[in-house]
Parts: C-alpha cells; structure tokens; sequence
C-alpha cells in the first residue's frame, strides 16, 4: 500500500471545531504526530501510533512524519487551529523542497481548520467584515524592524489587524511596542478584542480600547484583533458589546495617495490579459 501524508487541522479548542474531514481523516491514519498538547486533544484509537513532540522541532517532526509516509504508512500531522496559518503545513512544505526527490510524489493533503482568529472575531460580533490582515508578532524568524513596517502599512491602510503569537516568555516587550506603533496611526478608542484559549475550558474573551490595551492581558493562547478606523462597538443592555466593522468603508485622507503607476485601462487590460501592463 502507498503512503500518505494528511497535515489536519484540529481548529482552536476540543472536537465541536472539527470539521468532518478533519474526524475523517484522523481515524484513517495510522499514525499521528504534532506538538504534545494537539495530539493530546484526539482520542486514542486501538492500532493507531501517536508520535509527540516538542514546540521548537518543527522540521525535525515534518521529516519523521515524511519518512514515515515515504515508507508506507498513512500518517496525520495534527496542527492547532488551521495547518496553513504559522503551522505545520509550511514546516512540511520547507521540508519537501529541500529533501529527497520521492517525498515529492508522496500523497499530500491539507486538511483546514478554524484558524484562531474567526474563533475569536466569532466570540465578539464582526470584527472582520471589512478588509482585514493576519500578522505574526514573533521575531523569531523575522526581525523586529520588519514587523513594525508591517503594522505601520497595515494600519494606515485601512485594515483591522489579526495578531498571533502576541507574547511569548522569551518575547514580553514585543505586544507593547507594537500597540504604542499602531497608536501612531489609529485613535486611542480604536477597538481591542483579546481573545485567550477560545473553545477551550479557560476561554476569557475581552474587549478594551487601544489606549488601554496592555501587554499583561496576553499570553502565548491569546489572539489580538485590532480594530480599523471603521470598527465600532454597539453597546447592549444586559450584554456584552458586539465589535464591528461594516462593510463599506468611507475613503480616508491616507487612502488617497496617488498608486505610483496608473493602472491600466479597461480596454488595454482586455486585450492583453491580466497582469500585462498597458
Ligand atoms: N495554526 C494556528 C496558529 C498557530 S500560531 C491557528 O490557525 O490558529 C499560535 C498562536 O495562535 C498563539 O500564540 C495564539 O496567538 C493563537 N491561538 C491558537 N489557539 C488559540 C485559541 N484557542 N485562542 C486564541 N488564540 C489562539
């Protein structure tokens, strides 16, 4: 029989977030690997090997799952939330792009998942219902002066900011900076929405402003979404607020910077095809 490798994503908390595609592909495997604590939330199943590993050895748990599959078995890697958002799916592609020629012609599958921040934005109304970007804040594997470029071009365009890996113990300064860079742009009463260990038992959802945002309401389960200057909160007796961002969105004075090449015309653009400039 020929192997195969199923990168499965186990969404944000227990089994309510999982696709059935994910419960499918789980039960097919006969063995699985992942980060200790994932592999923790899937039942164990008579017959099936459960590979566990540590957080930092990300490549070295993509070449034993890719060894494994090479050699016939079918295999699941499980990630958190979805595989293809700062997870496992890019460890294993890096993985097959430098490795042996036959982990190429293996049978790969991306199993999505909830990604930790349309759980959170879920918890609180509609944070994302207008343009919106996804950042990582971990300067592990970019440096810090890369990431501050980012918020400054995210912020001033325009859209609402998904932060993940917010803090770390090795990174605890990182959250604060990064809110004093975006109070450059946005207004202090821009909405905040921490949301730590969303669909699990120690969930804790809250909603402050930027002014007051801390760097003490995060930890490393914590996703951050940062209001555009189109988010707004709707207060409701009795309830929590909900966050939301319409779906028009009003142009603004920093919006309206002139593109550096005029786009190409109607016309030009049909006759040469897309991505042809005129
Ligand atoms: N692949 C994952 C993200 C991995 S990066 C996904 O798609 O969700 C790890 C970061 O994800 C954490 O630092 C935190 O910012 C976020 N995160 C993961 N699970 C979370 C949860 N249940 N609640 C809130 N944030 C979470």
């Amino acid at each position: 029989m020929s192997g195969c490798l199923t990168i499965v994503g186990l969404g944000p908390g227990d089994a309510r977030f999982w696709t059935r595609e994910t419960a499918d592909a789980l039960q097919a495997a006969d063995a699985l690997y992942g980060y200790g604590p994932y592999l923790d939330r899937v039942p164990e199943r008579d017959g099936q090997a459960r590979h566990p590993s540590d957080n930092r050895v990300e490549g070295a748990r993509a070449k034993a799952a890719l060894s494994q599959a090479a050699d016939g078995q079918r295999v699941a890697m499980v990630s958190g939330g979805d595989p293809g958002v700062f997870a496992m799916a890019a460890a294993v592609c890096g993985e097959i792009e430098t490795g042996p020629e036959a982990w190429r012609t293996l049978d790969l599958r991306v199993v999505p998942g909830i990604t930790a921040m349309l759980a959170v934005a879920a918890r609180v109304g509609a944070p994302l219902g207008h343009d919106f970007c996804v950042m990582s804040l971990s300067d592990n594997l970019k440096p810090w002066d890369l990431i501050e470029r980012r918020l400054d071009a995210a912020a001033t365009a325009g859209f609402v900011i998904a932060l993940y890996n917010p803090i770390s113990k090795a990174r605890p300064w990182q959250l604060g900076e990064a809110f004093a860079r975006l109070a450059r742009h946005l207004d202090a009463k821009t909405p905040v929405v921490f949301g730590r260990a969303v669909g699990r038992d120690d969930e804790a959802v809250t909603i402050t402003t930027l002014d007051k945002a801390s760097n003490t309401e995060a930890d490393m389960a914590t996703l951050v979404i940062v209001g555009s200057p189109e988010t707004r909160l709707i207060l409701r007796d009795g309830r929590e607020p909900l966050v939301y961002t319409p779906r028009v969105a009003a142009e603004r004075s920093h919006d309206r910077a002139r593109p550096a090449h005029p786009p190409p015309s109607r016309r030009s653009r049909s006759r040469a095809g897309p991505g042809v400039a005129a």
